[in-house]
């Protein structure tokens, strides 16, 4: 005998299907959630926990969402990572017997939303998937549900390349086969901050068939991809009409981006606020539409190396910039134009109404405005553009034809379809309308004949259509005219038969039209799906207009300059940080050269902390970035040649997450760049070696420099604070020496932000100090300190020495009385850690006060 209820036994067994998910349970106008779900939910939602009495000693606890507010709910959770499944009523509950058939219609997860108000719409939303082999190549496959968009990519270069290719892309959930390994599980949801899920079906679906022409039945690219399909099917059961066919992304095709640059150099987001302000995103992102911008990120996670493609945007934004008022009015159009990719999702999936696809409607009828507006441009690559723009001219007939133009929300109460799109409409609609008119004539001919002026004909639900008479006209109605129906204070109202046949009339008719007008527009709808390739081609091409124009509106604000791609020796007139500049805004950003050519490839920056070296190393490149998307670049002047690949170590971006220390990082990301740079890479190695004692730092950062200027050739900028370094110059041939400028003034020190030749003379660390504030007395002491030690360093470099030196600096413990030691020692050892090259002066002040109450 079962202990539960048959309901509660039929949510256990659908529940035990579900296992990952909530199961929204429908219950008349709510979905309940039960047991686990329920206390979880209760919790996450901030909704009231209640029970469900089991008619067993423990009730069950519960909880629900009211039905028509049921979206917001499911945004929180899958906000939250994770999955629901939704459970409906599947038949109708009078004519069911005994417990109604539900079913789960659609299970919503973090990466397969489509509801436009749980998506960021300058976003991509992507489920990727993710497939091993036996030979050690992975295969990523991407969807955005959204768009329809499916991309795969094959990763040669392991396990950390699936980590590097995957960081920083806007997915939210990737499915995986159950047998990938525990920890790279772990890193996927550590590094990634995505969902996961698993398929491990992988049996290829013929109904997918015509998504795959680029795969070339090749078995890899397959498999990654029915891993990924199997699973959206199976979680969506419904019409995927609108996916797209899959294209291969070829990473050797794009300039490579390790994880290490593509958070330091903060391309998308910011390191520490992870938002898009203060990105080169922010700066850049000048598209008018939604789509634009999501196709602009992804340029910006993909710049190109195939130098004709680069100087094709670069020629299209030329144009654009140069015609500003032809642009403006491009951009003005533009505006006009909704959000087509994410439509045809919503289209295929049956959930748009009439005011969507009147939005389709004005955005079509722009494409020939947008066209004759290229036409003005009269540039070769703008020509070629405009012409890959097809407007789908029957769809535009079909919506012209057939729908108002201003429909309401709902799609089935009518007022949807224009007259004279259907006969049978019109016949319906002509007759409620003669209806009507025979109504107002009645109406007319009563009063004449009745004289009574007051008299009208009206119309309420319960009664339909009535004559009324004021009481104080009533002596003037005729014996017998009129049946009395209804009795109001004032006033007697009456029918006639022939006005309740003229009602029946009409009321059918009105009721059929508006049957009638949904049916249409549930087959203009149908119709729509067969022009969906269409409308993707022509939001494809439009995103790419918005994004190019983009590039042309920043470049003209910010004074960017075409760059020229050259063979070997890279030369940057007054570069500018993108970024940077604009925070500072007052124009007092201070531009600087930088060249590296082939017989100098490395140079060594020194200056003081916060001179503005890493500033100066970033935007080396981020201009190259922004080069080899096809953007005009900060400066006055770039020859640019094209990277293969960008490596960085900046920064004291430790990774938290996963828990590893400074140095560790350090070391990781300085590795992955030795490993894999070429001489075509750029690196930039901010301060590499600080994260350790101060010997083992340098020496490290001695042999990386060796390493790269003697076996990589990669063009390397590299920071330092190791003046003892700069003499490197000597011996390896094609390092130079570059400082930023700092002036004394006064005691005091000015940094002036400017790159010139040759090695700093001084590290400025305690006029930095200084500069914040600390005492007279410490800046003193620190002083003393320096000079003390600079001595000991020339007469010897013995490690040895150097830590006699260091304990020398607190010569006076030696007469502290001997109870007062473990404290001081304590107090000595804790100043002594202090990193000050790592401090803020707030930091430093801090701890000072804190030493201070301590002593
Ligand atoms: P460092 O790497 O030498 O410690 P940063 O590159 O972090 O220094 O720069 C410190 C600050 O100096 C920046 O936040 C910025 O405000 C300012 N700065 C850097 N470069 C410039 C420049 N070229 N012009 C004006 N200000 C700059």
């Amino acid at each position: 005998m079962s202990k539960h209820t048959p309901m509660m036994e039929q949510y256990l067994k659908i529940k035990s299907e579900h296992k990952d998910a909530f199961l929204f349970f429908r219950l008349g106008d709510f979905y309940e959630m039960f047991y686990d779900d329920a206390i979880i939910a209760a919790r996450e939602l901030e909704i009231t926990l209640t029970k469900r009495d089991s008619g067993q000693k423990e009730p069950i606890p519960m909880c629900g969402v009211p039905y028509h507010a049921a979206t917001t709910y499911i945004k929180s959770l899958v906000e939250k990572g994770y999955k629901i499944a939704i459970c409906e009523q599947v038949e109708d509950p009078k004519t069911a017997k005994g417990v109604v058939k539900r079913e789960v219609v659609q299970l919503i997860t973090p990466g397969t939303v489509m509801e436009s108000n749980m998506l960021n719409e300058r976003e991509n939303n992507y489920i990727a998937s993710l497939s091993h082999f036996q030979d050690g190549t992975y295969v990523i496959a991407y969807n955005d549900l959204s768009t329809g968009e499916n991309r795969l990519a094959v990763v040669n270069n392991g396990w950390d390349g699936v980590i590097h290719e995957l960081f920083n892309q806007p997915i939210r959930e990737i499915v995986i086969s159950s047998d990938l390994k525990e920890e790279a599980q772990r890193q996927l949801k550590d590094k990634l901050n995505v969902t996961l899920s698993y398929q491990d079906d992988v049996k290829f679906n013929g109904e997918f068939r015509n998504l795959c022409g680029n795969l070339n039945n090749d078995e890899r690219l397959l498999e990654a991809f029915s891993r990924l399909l199997n699973y959206i099917k199976e979680t969506q059961k419904r019409s995927l009409d609108h996916l797209q066919e899959a294209e291969i992304i070829h990473l050797n095709d794009y300039l490579a981006l390790d994880m290490y640059s593509k958070r330091n150099l903060e391309l998308t987001e910011t390191i520490i606020k992870k938002g898009k302000h203060g990105s080169l995103l922010w700066v850049l992102d000048q598209s008018v539409t939604a789509m634009g911008s999501r196709m602009l990120k992804k340029w910006l996670e993909r710049p190109l190396l195939n130098k004709k493609a680069i100087e094709n945007r670069l020629e299209i934004v030329e144009g654009f910039y140069q015609s500003f008022m032809e642009r403006d009015t491009l951009r003005e159009t533009l505006k006009s134009v909704y959000d087509l990719e994410r439509l045809t999702g919503r289209i295929a999936f049956g959930n748009v109404n009439a005011r969507d696809l009147i939005q389709l409607k004005q955005s079509l009828s722009k494409i020939p405005e947008l066209k004759s507006i290229l036409n003005q441009f009269g540039r070769e690559q703008i020509v070629d553009l405009n012409n890959k723009l097809v407007l789908p001219e029957n769809v535009l007939i079909l919506l012209e034809s057939s729908l108002v133009n201003d429909p309401p929300v709902s799609i089935k109460e009518g007022s949807i379809i224009k007259d004279g799109y259907n006969e049978k409409l019109d016949q319906y609609r002509d007759a409620s309308k003669n209806g009507k008119q025979w109504i107002a004539a009645l109406e007319k001919k009563e009063k004449e004949e009745t004289k009574i002026k007051s008299l009208k004909i009206g119309f309420n639900r319960v009664f339909g259509y009535y004559i009324e008479v004021t009481k104080a006209n009533l002596h003037l109605l005729p014996e017998g005219r009129y049946e009395r129906k209804q009795t109001l204070t004032n006033a007697e109202r009456y029918i006639t038969p022939e006005l309740k046949e003229k009602e029946q009339l009409i009321l059918e008719a009105e009721e059929k039209s508006v049957e009638l007008e949904y049916q249409i527009f549930l087959n203009i709808r149908e119709q729509m799906k067969e022009h969906i390739a269409d409308i993707q081609q022509l939001a494809e091409v439009v995103s790419e207009i918005d994004v190019l124009q983009a590039f042309a509106t920043v470049s003209e604000a910010n004074n960017y300059k075409r760059p020229q791609f050259v063979e070997k020796n890279l030369v940057i007139t007054n570069g500018r940080h993108p970024v940077v500049e604009q925070v500072m805004k007052d124009g007092s950003f201070v531009p600087n050269d930088v060249s590296l050519d082939q017989d100098k490839n490395i140079l060594l920056i020194t200056g003081p902390n916060m001179s503005g070296k890493s500033t100066y190393m970033r935007q080396v490149a981020l201009i190259a970035i922004m080069g080899q998307i096809g953007c005009f670049v900060p400066c006055d002047k770039a020859d640019l040649i094209i990277f293969d690949q960008i490596f960085t170590r900046i920064g004291a971006a430790d990774d938290l997450v996963s828990g590893q220390s400074t140095f560790m990082v350090e070391m990781l990301e300085a590795n992955h760049a030795i490993a894999n740079a070429t001489d075509k890479s750029l690196i930039l190695l901010d301060e590499i070696g600080r994260g350790t004692s101060t010997y083992d730092g340098m020496a490290l950062a001695q042999a990386i420099v060796e390493y790269i200027h003697d076996y990589i050739h990669a063009k390397t900028l590299f920071s330092t604070h190791y003046h003892e370094l700069t003499s490197l110059e000597e011996s390896l041939k094609k390092l130079k020496n570059i400082h930023v400028r700092a002036e004394e003034y006064e005691d005091n020190v000015v940094f002036l932000h400017q790159i010139k030749e040759g090695a700093a003379d001084k590290s400025y660390g305690i006029h930095v100090a200084k500069l914040a504030d600390l005492p007279n007395d410490l800046i003193y002491r620190a002083n003393e300190i320096l000079e003390h030690l600079e001595n000991n360093t020339q007469s010897s470099s013995n490690t040895d020495e150097i830590e006699s030196a260091q304990l020398a600096f607190f010569v006076e413990e030696q007469s502290i009385d001997k109870e007062k030691r473990p404290k001081n020692e304590k107090l000595i050892s804790d100043l002594r850690h202090l990193n000050l090259l790592e401090m803020t002066p707030l930091e430093a002040l801090n701890e000072l006060y804190r030493l201070q109450k301590e002593a």
